[in-house]
């Protein structure tokens, strides 16, 4: 059956690994919509490539580029914050949710509509507003499948019993390109170095967010949220040769593992069909080959990021809302050049013990949610050279 697929986040590498598996089975896939940040001459490529009908991008200056980029190609576009909205809200039964940062919440919530699903990459909108956000989705009947490789793994692996029976769900991370590093020799890295990752290739926001492992943290407070998982039975496993993505471990002492080559590709498919799979010609997990898989536990000396989205978690409320806010605006300072590494996790410690006697409670809705983002985003700014 041919589904209807919108791409909010097309030009990223998320969105370019969607288009690969799209192309690779057009009669299952009609691309409706193309969402893009700012880059016209990207956005209307994709949407030739993939015969989107409508495409939109956030930056309302480059309306007439995209037009123009466009000619010929009967495809509508249209440009600004309502344009992507409008995208977001066509009639789809998919909508790919690749947008980086905080900045995907409205659009993702534009795609809020009855029986659909969301096959979700953007985690920072579950870490921002994921009580709301889970609960608008349920009320409407909406479908939330994690494209984030451990998450899609977990959710590969905790059908094989009831979530009830889950002591612990575990998430790995490769560890990034610091993970043998001495903190001396990554307090003075440069955002270079921070970006080059050694296992995936990512945008530039996820690739920091590797480095310092906030990702991870992330990644917990995303769990958290789509498996209704506590803080307790939820943890990280370092893993450098990332085959094994997600662990289930039962209470009657058995293990279920999700574990795949490295490649975004094989969950993207996997969130965009779900239990329907899609045959994908990936090269396939060669384990004799790989010989042996290698785990170690995560040094929060080296990466205080992942305590501070752990303690996020267990404090709850708005806690991870303020957490998220304050890495947006850390991570953009260290890759501007204008702090430092470990500043990153200062920032954002501080940032959150600004609030944390406030007892903020969790955002009830999504506007609320950005309200609260917005009041941290400007808390760290004040703290960030200018
Ligand atoms: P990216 O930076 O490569 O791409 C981001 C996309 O969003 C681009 O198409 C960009 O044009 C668009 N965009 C940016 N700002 C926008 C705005 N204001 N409005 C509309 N569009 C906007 O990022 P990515 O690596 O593809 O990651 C996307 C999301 O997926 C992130 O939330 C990330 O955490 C998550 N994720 C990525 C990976 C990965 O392997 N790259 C893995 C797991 C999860
Ligand atoms: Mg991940």
């Amino acid at each position: 059956m041919t589904r209807s697929l919108t791409i909010l986040g097309a030009t990223g590498s998320i969105g370019r690994s969607t288009a690969e598996v799209v192309l690779a089975h057009r009669e299952e896939f009609r691309v409706e919509a193309v969402v893009g940040g700012s880059n016209a001459e990207a956005l209307a490529q994709v949407a030739r490539r993939l015969g989107a009908r409508f495409a939109a991008l956030a930056d309302e200056q480059s309306g007439p580029a995209l037009k123009e980029a466009l000619s010929g190609s009967g495809i509508g576009s249209g440009a600004g914050a309502s344009a992507v909205t409008e995208a977001a809200e066509r009639d789809a039964d998919v909508v790919l949710a690749a947008i980086s940062g905080t900045a995907g919440l409205r659009p993702i919530q534009a795609a809020l509509k009855p029986g659909r699903r969301i096959a979700l990459a953007n985690k920072e909108s579950l870490v921002c507003a994921g009580e709301a956000f889970m609960a608008e989705a349920r009320r409407l009947g909406v479908e939330i499948m994690p494209v984030d490789s451990e998450h899609n793994a977990l959710d590969q692996a905790l059908a094989a019993g009831r979530n009830s029976d889950v002591e612990t769900a575990v998430i790995t991370a490769s560890g990034g390109p610091f993970r043998t590093w001495s903190r001396e020799r990554i307090a003075q890295a440069s955002a270079a170095e921070a970006s080059a990752h050694p296992v995936w290739s990512m945008g530039a926001k996820i690739n920091i967010d590797s480095a310092t492992l906030m990702n991870k943290g992330l990644e917990l407070i995303e769990a958290h949220h789509l498996f209704g998982l506590g803080a307790d039975k939820l943890d990280v496993l370092v893993h450098p040769e990332a085959i094994v993505h997600g662990l289930v471990q039962w209470t009657d002492g058995a293990l279920t593992a999700g574990l795949a080559l490295p490649d975004m590709k094989v969950p993207i498919a996997n969130a965009l069909r779900h239990r329907e799979r899609l045959a994908m010609a990936l090269p396939r997990l060669d384990l004799a080959a790989i010989g042996r898989l290698s785990f170690e536990k995560a040094d929060e000396t080296r990466f205080p990021c992942l305590a501070l989205a752990r303690a996020a978690l267990r404090a709850g409320g708005a806690m991870p809302t303020i957490l998220n806010a304050a890495n947006e605006i850390a991570v953009a300072a260290f890759m501007a050049g204008k702090i430092k590494f470990y500043a990153i996790s200062e920032k954002v410690e501080t940032v959150c013990s600004i609030f944390s006697g406030r007892n903020m409670s969790a955002p009830v809705s999504i506007s609320d949610a950005l309200a609260i983002d917005h009041e941290a985003r400007e808390a760290a700014r004040q703290l960030v050279p200018v």
